[in-house]
């Protein structure tokens, strides 16, 4: 467990501002979590109403003694990204950290996946992560200083069976922040995407029903034999883990490490 900035610790990410997208759950909610505790003033963002992460905003308030705020924004769609940029300004001023890591996964084969589905992953994974960084960057090199962080995965790098819009939107935004990290490199600002292999989080549990479905297999056989199989260490990832690399992305001792795409995936993609 980490000191966090309450009441007294000054944490390296004291006086920043990060905006973590998809941080009402799972990894979005540990980075958001581990900046809180490294001194940041945090936006979270979900789709869930706001009553229902009321509980996660107090809770980090209490433990960290941040400035919290929850937008519920789709982010799949222009106006709610215009909507989360709004409000964290209206706030906060300014947009230091920018963590692109909302998103969901849809399993079908190509020849049955629907085109609305397509549309929805290619626009929160892919469309999304690009109108953030359009909004954010300018304000970035004003103040010479930023961290933009795309959340990838192992489906950066490697493919799977069923997984067409996933894998394609994630290859993508990971091309996306090589171009943002080249153009941005002077101006103080590194832009790199983190690979997670399977982390232990609801969107890797919602799946797990619908692989031993369409298997004919135990949940317990799919986490062992399908899940895990891929990956070396034989155990999940830990959300702590993943918040853990952000968080050096964000320090001094970070700035040459821009246009990287970060495997931490218990050896799955080496
Ligand atoms: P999760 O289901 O626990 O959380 C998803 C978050 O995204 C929630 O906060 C939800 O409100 C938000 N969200 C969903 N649709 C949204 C929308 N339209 N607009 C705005 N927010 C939306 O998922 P997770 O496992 O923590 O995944 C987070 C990211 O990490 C995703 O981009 C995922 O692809 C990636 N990832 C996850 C794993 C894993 O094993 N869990 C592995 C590699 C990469």
């Amino acid at each position: 467990m980490f000191r966090g900035n309450h009441p007294r610790f000054a944490g390296h990410l004291d006086g920043k501002v990060a905006l973590v997208t998809g941080s009402s759950s799972g990894i979005g909610l540990g980075i958001a979590r581990r900046f809180a505790a490294e001194g940041a003033s945090v936006v979270l963002n979900g789709i869930e109403p706001a009553a229902q992460i009321r509980p996660i905003v107090e809770s980090i308030r209490q433990e960290t003694g941040a400035e919290v705020i929850y937008v519920r924004a789709d982010l799949s769609k222009p106006s709610g990204i215009n909507r989360l940029v709004e409000r964290t300004q209206k706030r906060f001023g300014k947009i230091d950290i920018l963590v692109n890591n909302a998103g969901i996964q849809h399993v079908d084969s190509i020849e049955n996946f629907p085109l609305e589905k397509w549309n929805k992953l290619i626009a929160l994974h892919l469309t999304a992560p690009f109108l953030l960084m359009k909004a954010v960057v300018p304000g970035m090199k004003e103040r010479g200083w930023g961290r933009i962080i795309n959340i990838g995965s192992a489906h950066s790098k490697t493919a799977s069976v069923h997984k067409a819009a996933y894998v394609a939107a994630k290859h993508g935004v990971s091309g996306l922040g090589k171009v943002a990290a080249k153009e941005t490199a002077e101006d103080g600002i590194t832009v790199n995407t983190i690979c997670p292999g399977y982390v232990d989080t609801p969107l890797v549990r919602k799946q797990i029903p619908q692989h031993a479905a369409r298997r004919g297999m135990t949940e317990e056989q799919v986490v062992r034999d399908v899940i895990l199989a891929q990956q070396h260490t034989k155990e999940f990832v830990d959300v702590s883990e993943v918040a853990a690399l952000a968080n050096f992305l964000c320090t001094d001792e970070a700035k040459s490490v821009t246009g990287a795409s970060l495997s931490i995936d218990g050896g799955w993609t080496a």
